[in-house]
């Protein structure tokens, strides 16, 4: 048996609680003690998209979902450090963030090599194109000079 006000073992025949002094009313257990309530986040994680994005950004999209996942990944690592985002999201968030940087950085040397041989196929069809505009001109005119002959 157990005092309803405090939760303390009676024994029989005990009229007041020794420990609160409360009269002994008796309950039949302890009363249940209050539990610690899960600590509130006022703003919810977005690990779990900033990970996809920086997925995404490794595999194809390069910055274009990289940047997004680094900017939202660099924000929300600040609010977890703040105790406004819950520290559960703090892995795949800083994951998502490393990966979107990763990928922006493998993204830019991708499309930089894309543009660099893109301009040297450029110059080559160019020069190309020069010497052919030259035969262009060059041979109808030796075509000119052999037909006066
Ligand atoms: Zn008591």
């Amino acid at each position: 048996m157990y005092c309803a006000h405090c939760g303390f073992p009676l024994q029989e025949g005990m009229n007041f609680c020794p420990k609160c002094g409360n009269p002994a009313a008796v309950g039949a257990a302890p009363p249940a003690i209050a539990q610690a309530s899960p600590p509130v986040y006022p703003e919810a994680g977005r690990g779990a998209l900033i990970l996809i994005l920086g997925i995404l950004a490794l595999l194809m999209l390069g910055p274009f979902s990289g940047i997004p996942a680094w900017v939202m990944g660099a924000k929300d690592m600040k609010k977890i450090d703040q105790g406004r985002i819950a520290p559960a999201e703090r892995t795949m968030t800083q994951v998502g963030m490393i990966l979107g940087i990763v990928g922006t950085v493998l993204g830019l040397l991708v499309l930089g090599i894309i543009v660099v041989t893109l301009l040297l196929v450029f110059g080559i069809l160019t020069s190309v194109a020069g010497f052919t505009n030259a035969a262009a001109v060059i041979l109808p005119v030796c075509a000119g000079i052999g037909t006066r002959r």
